[in-house]
């Protein structure tokens, strides 16, 4: 059989995506092997999801002990692992129901489902509006493409679903004027992720939680980007001093396996009774076995400090380079999730920057045409911060030359 390579995916796959030439084979903390044997530093992480960076062994071991034991059973059964990983996050959250889906969409579909269905039945079909901001990114189906504030994404796909109405992200004035009694939620991420890492302001969260009170509208989080430690504190909302509602995880909750989960408040999570809702491999044994042990390594104080002190190191070393080649108008984010907005010069240069990194050695993400986005695994050290920041220098340099 000849060697599997980038070729055979224009050949096989659907178009959707366009991949980097470089297959990696092999993994481990943070770096990367392609097939060529070449070594990458990953600040990558697969889009804020291996958080624990690649194969780590506590992972692995999980992942092994449980399928000698029992991989699936269906929802007919509930099973363990899935039992322990939902108390879990209701005890060290404000949730106190969990319903697991296998992926961030489909957290968010449960979740907007949900509020449908909470308003519905509490207060009639007519409360059926959910309130959501551009730029915003919640998922790839239907619903939550259309929920999400990127048109690009729903082009070509109507009819959508209705009664969604998009706002501005952090613009107070205009969301006190655009709820009403038939808002039944206000949907949003605690920072703009895909929409290039874009912090909610306190003010405009605590509006966000006022107002859903007031108009007993569900305030939905989606921290399928920024929670499980991403920010520093096991999810975003922690720094805000408020709670939501209802919050999705999914991407770092399994480390690199896939699942996802809604958390809600007891009064919200009752509106999807039995036969609501559901999912065959939702709360897979496997999954939650894997989720289970990056949760216990996420949720101490060692690493969620670790985030912030690392942070620091990035935002450093990022300056160091806006101040010697001039390319970047903002470092942003929060934790590890960072974010390099280029300046005037070098709009729309944000794939540039990623392909010249690759030839580097350097693996890093856009959010975006205009944002250069890292989202190392957590655990990253501060040599192969050094090591990756330097290899970037060189990125950098070759892009403005
Ligand atoms: C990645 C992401 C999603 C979608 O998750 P999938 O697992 O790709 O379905 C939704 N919302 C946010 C904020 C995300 O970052």
């Amino acid at each position: 059989m000849s060697k599997l390579s980038r070729t055979l995916f224009d050949k096989v796959m659907v178009p959707n995506y366009s991949p980097l030439n470089v297959i990696p084979v092999k993994g481990k903390g943070c770096k990367l092997w392609d097939q060529e044997g070449n070594e990458y530093i990953d600040f990558a992480g697969g889009i804020a999801v291996n958080a624990l960076g690649h194969c780590h062994p506590d992972l692995v071991n999980a992942l092994k002990e449980q399928a000698d034991k029992l991989w699936h059973l269906s929802n007919v059964y509930t099973n363990e692992p899935a039992l322990e990983l939902a108390e879990k996050l209701v005890n060290h959250t404000f949730a106190d129901k969990v319903f697991f889906s296998n992926s961030g969409g489909e957290a968010n579909e449960a979740a907007f489902k949900l509020a449908r269905k909470y308003a519905s039945d509490n207060f009639g079909e007519e409360k059926h509006e959910i309130i959501s901001f551009t730029q915003s990114f919640h998922g790839r189906t239907l619903f939550t493409v259309s929920v999400g504030g990127q048109p690009k994404y729903t082009k070509g796909f109507e009819p959508l679903p209705q009664g969604i109405t998009h706002l501005e992200y952090n613009n107070i004035k205009m969301l006190e004027k655009a709820v009403s009694e038939k808002t039944c939620a206000i949907v949003l991420e605690p920072v703009q992720g895909e929409g290039g890492i874009i912090k909610a302001e306190a003010d405009f969260m605590s509006k966000v939680r006022a107002l859903c009170d007031k108009h007993n509208a569900v305030m939905v989080l989606d921290e399928i980007q920024t929670g499980m430690g991403r920010t520093g504190k096991l999810f975003a909302y922690m720094h805000y001093g408020i709670e939501p509602d209802v919050l999705t995880s999914a991407k770092a909750l399994g480390g690199g396996f896939p699942i996802g989960a809604m958390l809600a408040k007891e009064k919200f999570a009752a509106a999807l009774n039995i036969g609501s809702h559901g999912s065959t491999y939702g709360g897979n044994a496997l999954a939650c076995a894997v989720a289970n042990k990056a949760f216990d390594i996420i949720n101490t104080e060692e690493t969620l400090a670790g985030i912030v002190e690392k942070r620091e190191i990035f935002a450093t070393k990022l300056q160091m380079i806006d101040e010697k080649y001039n390319v970047f108008s903002e470092v942003r984010g929060q934790g590890l999730l960072v974010g390099a907005a280029l300046n005037e010069t070098y709009q729309g240069r944000a794939r540039d920057f990623m392909v010249a990194a690759l030839e580097n050695n350097l693996m890093i993400l856009m959010a975006g045409p205009n944002v250069i986005r890292l989202a190392p695994s957590l655990l990253v050290s501060e040599a192969e911060i050094e090591q990756g920041m330097s290899a970037f220098e060189k990125a950098v340099a070759k892009v403005v030359a």
